[in-house]
This record gives structure tokens, sequence and C-alpha cells, in this order.
């Protein structure tokens, strides 16, 4: 038989799947879903971006795309984050790849040594460990519970790292729980890597900055650490277009890193998967350099923010337990007293597979995202749906 080596073994297959799977069971029989499992904003993306691309389409065959990526993309990456960021990035350190998840892939891939650490601070995105496993590093995963706003505090990283630490993976606002770093935060961070770890980089993955709701606005980590040494040059930036522009099926992430590294990513990339496809390179560019696709992001915030609010206020009328969002489109409630021995639910994968036969609530369970007791609910759905799916919540908690 053909046998699936180590590596590969390794995966943990994804913990969501089964929810999926049963949602589209239900559906199939007709009942009502709510779907508060997604991961993508259920909007259509500017509607500049399919005419840009619908155009050119007519102008020449859709030919490779240079593997780092098309020029002009490149370059509007570069402005608009060397804009963002108070710093100055050269085009040649941009590579653009299918997704910020494939960035942040080949990232680990041509960067971690065996033996290498990332510190990863929980609730995590589910793909970190996964992916810094298959590049052959260690996840050092450091539990940051509701108690501290689901953040990681100085003194947990003092602890974490060492020698071997190779970076700090910083998502703000994440996924799952929306939380935001101030840039007093981020300054803390870096200090304490500067001092305990020299060595170690930060890798910024800022796929959801501009779907920011509070007034603090998204802190950027480069700034937060001007002036530290070593740590001010040693950042990873990672970022895209598929949250903040709905443009999460036409796979293209960017990542801005030195030199050395954006060849690396480049080599591998032309030896994979080549560059990305290119007409979505097109939409991308469009994406961010079109005026009224640029004004789209923040009409699509302003309905992310009502339904956030909503989804708040249901959460809260339900009995949950929550740390407010600031940012994306997720909150990370915490159920953890009505879970365990002698609790209605066993645990969290219980608690959520009872919402989704009895009341057709998908959620995702925390135990996915390293923090068991909570569900994960996004508010990527319609302002209805968040309302009566709350209040249907509700009433399974009350029992
Ligand atoms: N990073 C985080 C924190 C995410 O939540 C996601 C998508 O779920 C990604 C990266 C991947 O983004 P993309 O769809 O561009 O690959």
């Amino acid at each position: 038989p053909l046998t699936v080596n180590a590596r590969a073994r390794a995966i943990k297959p994804s913990a969501t799947l089964s929810i999926s799977a049963r949602a589209g069971e239900l559906r199939a029989e007709g009942r009502k879903v709510f779907n508060f499992s997604a991961g993508q904003p259920d909007f259509a993306p500017p509607a500049a971006i399919a005419k840009a691309v619908t155009e050119r389409f007519a102008d020449a065959p859709v030919g490779y795309a240079p593997v780092p990526g098309i020029p002009g993309l490149r370059e509007a990456v570069a402005r608009e984050l060397s804009e963002y960021h108070g710093t100055s990035y050269d085009k040649a350190q941009v590579i653009v790849s299918c997704g910020a998840k494939h960035s942040l892939a080949n990232l680990f891939l041509v960067t971690l040594e065996a033996g290498d650490e990332v510190v990863i601070p929980t609730p995590y995105w589910v793909s970190y460990p996964e992916m810094v496993g298959l590049g052959g590093g260690t996840p050092k995963i450091v539990s940051c519970p509701r108690s501290q706003g689901f953040k990681l505090l100085p003194e947990q990283l003092a602890e974490a790292v060492g020698p071997k630490t190779k970076f700090l993976v910083l998502n703000s606002p994440s996924n799952p729980a929306g939380v935001m770093y101030s840039e007093a935060e981020l300054r803390a961070l870096g200090q304490v890597l500067a001092e305990r770890a020299p060595q170690a980089w930060i890798l910024a993955d800022d796929i959801y900055r501009k779907l920011v709701y509070v007034d603090s606005g998204h802190a950027s980590v480069v700034r937060a650490c001007k002036g530290i040494p070593n740590i001010e040059d040693q950042i990873v930036l990672v970022d895209g277009v598929s949250k903040s522009h709905a443009m999460t099926g036409w796979r293209i992430g960017f990542l801005i890193a030195p030199l050395p590294v954006a060849k690396a990513v480049t080599a591998v990339q032309g030896q994979s998967t080549s560059g990305a496809s290119t007409p979505a390179q097109w939409a991308a560019l469009t994406a961010l350099t079109e005026p009224s696709s640029v004004a789209a992001v923040a009409d699509m915030r302003e309905i992310f923010r009502e339904r956030r609010a909503a989804m708040i206020e249901g959460l809260r009328a339900a009995g949950a337990e929550l740390v407010e969002p600031e940012g994306a489109f997720y909150v990370f409630p915490d159920f953890s007293k009505f879970i365990g021995e002698g609790e209605r639910f066993a645990d969290d994968f219980e608690l959520a597979r009872v919402l989704l036969d009895d009341k057709g609530l998908a959620t995702v369970p925390g135990t996915a995202f390293g923090a068991p007791g909570h569900l994960r609910l996004s508010f990527a759905c319609s302002l209805e749906d968040i309302r009566e799916g709350t209040r249907l919540l509700g009433e399974v908690l009350a029992g």
C-alpha cells in the first residue's frame, strides 16, 4: 500500500469538519441552520473587482503570473503597508501567495529548523500549531484565559521564551476571540523579547486589521516596537484581502519579510504552486487601489459593527460570559460553568452538538482553538439570525 508519512500523519484533522458535516445534513433535511460557524464574510466583494477582472479577460491570454506576484500588486502592498506601519518596505520584500494561510505556511517552511520553538498564545487560530509542525518546528502554546482578556501577558512571554524561540505569533484582532492588543501591550511584549530572546521574531498576522469596531483603532506592532533593539527590525507581516474585502475564495494573501526570506519563499513557490492565480491578483490589486473598493471595506465594517452589538447583547441575555470582541467577526464566549462533571454538558463538543441538533445553531467548539469550555460564534450572518439564534441559545442554557 501507499503509506502516508509521519509528517502528514501528525496533522490533526480539522475539528470543525464534523460540525459542518452535521450542519449540512440538517440543511438537507430541510431544517433551519443558524450559521454561526462561518470563517468568512457573507457579502459579495466590492463590485469594481469583478468588473476590472472581466475587462482584462478580453485583452490577452491569462498567463502565468511572476512567482512572487504581479509587480503592481507587490508595489501597492509595499506602499500601503509602509504608510500604515510608518516605515519603508521595498516591493521586493512583498511575496504574494494563495491566501494568507499559504503565506504563513511558506514562512514556517523556509525559516524553521528542527527544534525551533514558536510561541502561540491561546485561543489561537486552528492552523498555527499544525503549520509549525509541518514546517518542522515545535509549537509552544501559552494559555491566555478569559480572565486576562484572551491576551498574552509580558510575564507569560518571559516564561515561555528562550534560546530556541524563533517566532512569537501575534494575531490582532484575533480569530477566534476578536481581541486586540493596544500599542502599549505590543511594546511590552516586544521589550520582553528584546531582553529574553533577542534572536526571536514577531510574526504579525494582521488579516483582520481593517475590521475593527472600537474607537482606539488597530495598533501597528511595527510602530509599537520602534526603537526596541533587534526586535524593531525582526517583524514579519502577514496580511491579505480575504477578510477585509470578502474575497476568501479568490485566494490571495501576502507577507512582508526580509529579502533572503522573501527570496526563499519565492523559490518554494517556484517549485510548488508557481505564482498565485493571475486574475485573482488583478482582483486584489483592484481591491487595494480602486477607490470604491477601498471605501467598500468601511461599509462592510459598519454592517459587522451592528451585528457585533446584536451578538453581544444576545449572548449576554442568554447567560454567556464573554470578552467583547474589538475586531474580526467572532466572539468566544465562555460556557465553562455549564460544562464538566456534574454539569449539563461533558465538554464543549457536546454543547456544540446539542445546540446544533436541538436548535440548528452551528458553532465551533473552543477545544479546536486550544481553549476548552468555550464556543466560537461568528457574526458573519444576518442580524435576524443573530437575534433569533442567541434567543435559542438562551433556551438551551436555561435548560
Ligand atoms: N489568519 C487567520 C487568523 C485567519 O483566521 C485566516 C482565515 O481563517 C487566515 C489567516 C487565512 O486567510 P486566507 O483565507 O487569506 O488564507
